[in-house]
């Protein structure tokens, strides 16, 4: 079998449980379309889809710093064990009421959602800074980059001097917009990004 998930018999692809063993159902999903798209190669000599990632402007998020403290709810279960042997097909865990989905999705980091500085509007002030939750706003005297112009590190300065810009360290953002929020020139933005996939144009 090879990256396509082509095997030696011409014409046949494995995708799912039958490639991984045992998995769970999001990857045999995912495999399923990995398979699909390469056959689709095969038969049209063309990608019938292309990965794009969309952005767009969003609002405020408000999550709050409280949030990270939650503790991971524990799925109820049937309880007691014997009454999971009633019939044979007793789904042991019962799943989470609305109220405890709810709950549990506080936990979200949001991390589709970027938080950025417009440096070229930042007047330096720092109160982003000082409103911050946690260490995620650095001044910096260097942003590293790598050849398709993602941020893949940042190197941290205290020396004023050596100040070049002020910038949201996402890794690290709990999207709170306290620093949205408290900004005096409206400096910093969120946007929404995803990674999704349109159809390519026949004949491309
Ligand atoms: C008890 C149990 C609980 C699970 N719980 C979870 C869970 O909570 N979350 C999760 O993500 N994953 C769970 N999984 C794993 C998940 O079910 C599998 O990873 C997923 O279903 C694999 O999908 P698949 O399409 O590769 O294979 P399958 O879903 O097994 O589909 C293969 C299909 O091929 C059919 N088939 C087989 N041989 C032939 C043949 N010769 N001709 C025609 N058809 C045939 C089978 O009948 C079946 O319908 C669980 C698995 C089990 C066994
Ligand atoms: S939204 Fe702003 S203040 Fe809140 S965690 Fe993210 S960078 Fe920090
Ligand atoms: S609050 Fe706004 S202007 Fe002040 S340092 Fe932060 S980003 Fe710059």
């Amino acid at each position: 079998m090879d990256d396509a998930l082509r095997t030696s018999a011409k014409g046949l692809y494995v995708a799912g449980d039958y490639l991984t063993g045992p998995s769970t159902v999001i990857e045999a999903i995912a495999s399923g379309r990995r398979a699909a798209e390469n056959m689709a190669r095969e038969i049209t000599g063309a990608a019938f889809c292309e990965k794009v990632v969309r952005m767009e402007d969003t609002d405020i998020t408000d999550r709050e710093r409280t949030w990270d403290y939650l503790h991971r709810l524990e799925i109820p279960t049937v309880e007691p064990v014997r009454d999971r042997f009633t019939t044979p097909l007793v789904e042991v865990e019962t799943g989470f009421t609305r109220e405890q989905g709810k709950e549990e999705s506080k936990r979200c980091y949001l991390c589709y959602l970027h938080y950025e500085i417009d440096v070229s509007r930042c007047i330096y002030c720092r109160y982003c800074i000082d409103v911050a939750p946690r260490d995620c706003i650095k001044m910096v005297e260097a942003v590293e980059t790598n050849r398709d112009g993602a941020v893949t590190g940042l190197v941290e300065t205290s020396r004023w001097q050596d100040v070049h810009a002020i910038v949201i360290d996402n890794a690290r953002c709990i999207r709170c917009g306290e620093c949205m929020r408290v900004c005096p020139v409206d400096c910093i933005s969120v946007t929404r990004v995803e990674l999704t996939e349109k159809m390519a144009q026949m004949g491309d």
